[in-house]
């Protein structure tokens, strides 16, 4: 049963002091109970000898394989370490191409064929699984005969203990691949092209030095979403089915007082934090800050920057944490990149940098000349390598939901350009200008470097328009949708990066084979660099007409929709750079090609239905009704005998609401046919592109009539919860 709307809004006004009963936030400081749930390096040490944590550990950290027997140790171990802790299942986690996670659980028991009862676990059970995982997508990956999906276990991500209620589960972080071992998940290519960018990348920091033998991409998150409470959500079909309001006339207040930001966090919302804090913290994940969004009802929520595998790994967790605990406060979390029209979306900032063995971030300028040829070695090589793939770059974050965000001019534009602020700017035009013509020239372009005020401390000049930023010490993608798995961009950033520090390479010992020294012939390739990648420096406003113009003067893509921006993943060069950097097979790529054009195709056919179906069931129905009651009133009017001008009003509504019923009604017979049309075809990308230009239309028609009625119609007949409700209704 739906509820109604002012039964909704009852629900609500009764809730009063209400107070969430399962909330245990514990006095205790978080250091004490902080990865309480994790099968951490502490956890092993306890759990296994000295010897096998040692060769185990050394195996993790080099990358290389397991033996059986250490494997078997680790899944004893663990198996012990999860029972103590009071669980009884255990399931392989992964991360299929649907965007969230999922996971079958088992139980640890088992009957032997003579009748005993027993707990098992073995290295059979925690390396490799078979979920039968036929369901979710692999673009062709697996024909029928074949369809099984297998699981595999990632050691480089700790094992962790899911608490539901009082159900305990462990959890072991997997890849999901084919039976011939091709990737059907975010996690495989990840850390394929982590392993690529480190090879191309030692090279290049052993010119610098020679002590650095191993380098990590650093992730930092920042996850946005809005809350609303759970009566509400469940009045609204569309919130339910689609996870954003395809209907709703805008509040006549929004966010434009910027209250909301500014605004101290509503103390039901802060009871919600407090609580995710505490499951997140007991699984190790170090969420830090959380404030108001700029959008009524929004917030953020952001952990410390960790190692690229384990942040995506609990960003995904975080998402799962996010729902389940809003649940027990009555509440809903709306990830969706863009639950309201007219209000700010939501995104997931991933700030992305490099680390190595020797403790260095490898985008933090430093104080010392010296030391900066390596920081502008790192950061020209991103800018150059974000310049020549930024459509691959701009297909890794496209989605049905993120589309309206991207260039919906509240949101970093479609077009890929980068922002490095004013100091930086001077630098790169200095060595621009100069340098790699004579020594002189870049040895002040670097002095110049090293007398940069702190950058990370200098948040004056940040530019919050741009889709690409550099913030101090690392570059933040703000173009990535609050609902996606980061992995995508993420494996995006190293495959273009690493193919671009190999290229430097090569060209470093080109030049320096005619007798260049090294650090004239850096500075030689740096300053060409710095000149071909111009173009896609921008330091404006991005949301700007003017920039958008500007931009196609500079020749840069600007592609708004996900049908053509996802077409760059299978572009020859895309292909090129994916196959020879191994972290795509050609085959592979076509596959998550098409399963995100899918994954496009199904949004927006869910998002029609629900759209017709509320248009047809709720709003012609109540618009039908205030009509009637109008055409009454003038009969009756009439009857007693009043001219015309008494009911001129009435008369108005009631044409007025007779075209906005016919412009419905014939729209969604339109709709209807452009599905059948579209679905009639073979070809997933033409399908997606007939969804993208004729559906979507539609749509939007559609809610422009609905809108207009919502305005006429008596507002106690209005079925269908009011934006000014969703978002300021506490
Ligand atoms: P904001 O962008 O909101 O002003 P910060 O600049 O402090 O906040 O950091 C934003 C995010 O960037 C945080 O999640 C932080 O952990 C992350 N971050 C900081 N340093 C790095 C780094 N070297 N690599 C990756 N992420 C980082
Ligand atoms: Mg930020």
């Amino acid at each position: 049963m739906s509820l109604t709307r002012f039964q909704a809004l009852d629900i609500i006004l009764n809730r009063a002091g209400f107070e969430p009963d399962t909330v245990e936030v514990p006095d205790a400081k978080i250091s004490s109970f902080f990865g309480c749930n994790v099968f951490n390096e502490e956890r092993m040490q306890e759990y296994m000898t000295k010897d096998a944590f040692n060769t185990v550990q050394a195996a993790i950290e080099s990358g290389a394989k397991l033996s059986i027997k250490d494997a078997d140790l680790v899944a004893d171990a663990m198996k012990r370490w999860a029972m103590d802790r009071g669980a009884t299942h255990y399931t392989h986690w992964f991360q299929p191409l649907t965007g969230r996670t999922a996971e079958k659980h088992d139980s640890f028991f088992t009957l032997t064929p003579d009748g005993e009862v027993l707990e098992e676990f073995n290295v059979e059970t925690l390396v490799q699984q078979e979920p039968d995982g036929s369901s979710f997508p692999g673009g062709g990956l697996r024909s029928t005969f074949e369809a099984r999906g297998y699981t595999a276990w990632d050691p480089s991500s700790p094992a962790f203990i899911l608490e539901v209620g009082d159900g305990k589960t462990l959890c072991i972080p997997t890849i999901f691949v084919t039976y011939g071992g091709e990737s059907l998940d975010y996690k495989l290519p990840l850390l394929k092209s982590q392993a690529f960018l480190e090879k191309a990348a030692i090279p290049v920091c052993q010119l610098f030095d020679e002590a650095i033998t191993k380098l990590t991409v650093t992730l930092g998150w920042e996850q946005e979403y809005f809350l609303v409470d759970e009566a509400l959500f469940n009045a609204r079909p569309d919130l339910l089915m689609t996870g954003r309001t395809l209907l709703g006339k805008h509040s006549p207040k929004g966010q434009q007082l910027d209250d909301h930001y500014f605004g101290s966090i509503p103390e039901r919302v802060y009871a919600y934090m407090r609580d995710l804090e505490t499951e997140c913290h007991k699984l190790g994940i170090p969420v830090r800050t959380r404030h108001n969004e700029v959008g009524p009802g929004q917030y953020e929520l952001a952990p410390m920057f960790e190692e690229v595998n384990r942040a995506v790994d609990h960003n995904q967790l975080l998402m799962d944490l996010m729902d389940r605990v809003a649940n027990r406060h009555k509440l809903r979390v709306l990830l969706h990149e863009k639950p309201f029209a007219g209000v700010n979306g939501s995104g997931k900032h991933n700030n992305w940098s490099m680390s190595t063995n020797t403790g260095q971030n490898l985008l933090k300028p430093g104080k010392n000349p010296g030391k900066n040829l390596q920081f502008l070695t790192f950061f020209v090589n991103t800018i150059q390598a974000v310049y020549k793939y930024a459509d691959v770059l701009r297909a890794s974050v496209a989605s049905a939901s993120n589309d309206h965000r991207l260039g919906a001019n509240e949101a970093p534009p479609a077009i890929i350009s980068v922002f490095i602020g004013d100091s930086l700017s001077r630098v790169l035009d200095d060595i621009e200008a100069g340098a790699g013509a004579d020594q002189g020239g870049v040895e002040q372009a670097l002095d110049l470097l090293s007398k940069i005020p702190n950058l990370e401390l200098d948040n004056t000049d940040r530019n919050r328009t741009s889709p690409f930023a550099f913030t101090g010490n690392k570059f933040e993608i703000r173009m990535v949708g609050s609902t996606m798995n980061c992995a995508a961009p993420m494996t995006v950033m190293n495959s273009i990066v690493g193919r671009q520090l190999e290229t430097f390479t090569k060209e470093l010992h080109q030049e320096m084979s005619t007798g260049t020294a090294r650090d004239e012939a850096i500075l030689r390739i740096l300053k060409r660099y710095i000149t071909e990648s111009k173009p896609i420096r921008f330091e404006g406003d991005g949301y700007s007409d003017e920039w958008k113009e500007e931009a196609a003067r500079r020749g840069l893509s600007n592609t708004p929709n996900t049908p053509d921006a996802l077409k760059a993943y299978v572009s020859s060069d895309a292909v090129e750079l994916f196959t020879t950097s191994g972290v795509f097979t050609e085959k592979e790529l076509h596959a998550h090609y098409e399963v995100m054009c899918e994954n496009y195709i199904l949004k927006l056919q869910i998002e029609s239905r629900t759209q017709g179906e509320m248009v047809i069931n709720h709003i012609l129905p109540a618009a039908i009704a205030y009509q009637s009651e109008l055409a009454g009133n003038v009969l009756q009017l009439k009857e007693l005998g009043l001219d015309a001008t008494t009911y001129e009003a009435q008369m108005d509504l009631i044409r007025r609401i007779s075209d906005n019923i016919n412009g419905i009604k014939d729209k969604v017979n339109q709709m209807t046919q452009e599905r059948k049309y579209a679905n009639e075809k073979e070809d997933a990308s033409e399908i997606a592109m007939d969804y993208c230009t004729k559906v979507k239309p539609l749509m939007e028609e559609i809610r422009t009539y609905a809108d207009r009625l919502e305005y006429l119609v008596d507002d106690r007949e209005w079925p269908l919860i009011k934006y000014r409700e969703l978002m300021f209704v506490r």
